[in-house]
């Protein structure tokens, strides 16, 4: 079971993407508990203001701390060991090793920046952890924060069947190898001959096989990173000469 704690001024953001597929059945099968806090709902004055314009001017504008200190001192008393994780372009990358050790906790709370970004003091101060999706600039979090629920939600046990598991998956080490279905004969181009012959040995040797040359022509810095086995160190043998041969 984990549970996330999301605060965001956006909160009808996640609404349809939590309601379909493994994350509806996650929430209701009781594995992945997802919280939406309005910002909104800690700002004290009439209009409901979450932000104010920069100090030294300039685009954009800014989340005010006292609101985010007010949240996120409420959402951490319940839980006082919970990370508190900003999602920011500035962040570490997220990557599936850290999808991995974020799986382990129980509660993970999650803030959504909008305009500008918000007060740096609220970050030195708040934030245990800054979390990038990736060398771009989106418009507020609320899309990252749901990219890390997807994908720290499907390691948690249970919340995959074996239809669809995440052990084979492409990361953190090797990619996951090529997939066929029906019809055998697509414009007579048939699925490797391994795959058809039923022979349980043969396919798995074809995958691991498939998955490490995969590995090697697309993401070969991986093979640094996740140095290869015995086993596959063998079939890497193998695999660069049959590359060399065609
Ligand atoms: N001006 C800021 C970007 C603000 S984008 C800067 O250049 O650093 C507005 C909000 O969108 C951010 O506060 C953050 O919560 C979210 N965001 C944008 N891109 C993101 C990314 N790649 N990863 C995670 N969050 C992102």
């Amino acid at each position: 079971m984990i549970q996330f704690d999301v605060l965001t001024i956006f909160p009808q953001i996640f609404s349809s993407p939590l309601k379909e597929s493994i994350l509806a059945r996650a929430q209701e099968q009781g594995l992945v508990k997802i919280q939406l806090f309005d910002l909104r709902s800690w700002t004290l004055d009439k209009h409901r203001t979450v932000d104010d314009a920069p100090f030294g001017g300039g685009d954009g504008m800014v989340f005010k701390p006292e609101v985010l200190e007010r949240a996120i001192l409420e959402l951490r008393a319940k839980k006082p060991l919970a990370p508190v994780i900003l999602l920011s372009p500035q962040g570490r990358k997220f990557d599936q090793s850290w999808a991995q050790e974020l799986a382990h906790l129980s509660r993970i709370i999650l803030v959504c920046g909008r305009y500008a970004g918000i007060d740096q003091r609220a970050v030195d101060l708040l934030i245990d952890q800054e979390l990038s999706i990736g060398d771009y600039v989106l418009s507020g979090g609320e899309i990252p924060a749901l990219v890390v629920i997807e994908a720290i939600s499907r390691l948690i046990p249970g919340v995959l069947g074996n239809k669809d598991s995440a052990q084979y998956d492409s990361f953190p080490a090797r990619l996951e190898w090529a997939q066929y279905t029906r019809p055998r004969d697509f414009h007579s181009y048939l699925p490797p001959e391994p795959l058809l012959s039923g022979d349980h040995k043969r396919i798995e040797q074809f995958r691991k096989k498939d998955s490490l040359r995969r590995t090697l022509l697309k993401r070969p810095e991986l093979l640094l990173k996740f140095p290869p086995s015995e086993e596959e160190q063998k079939l890497l043998e193998k695999i660069k000469t049959e590359l060399w041969e065609n």
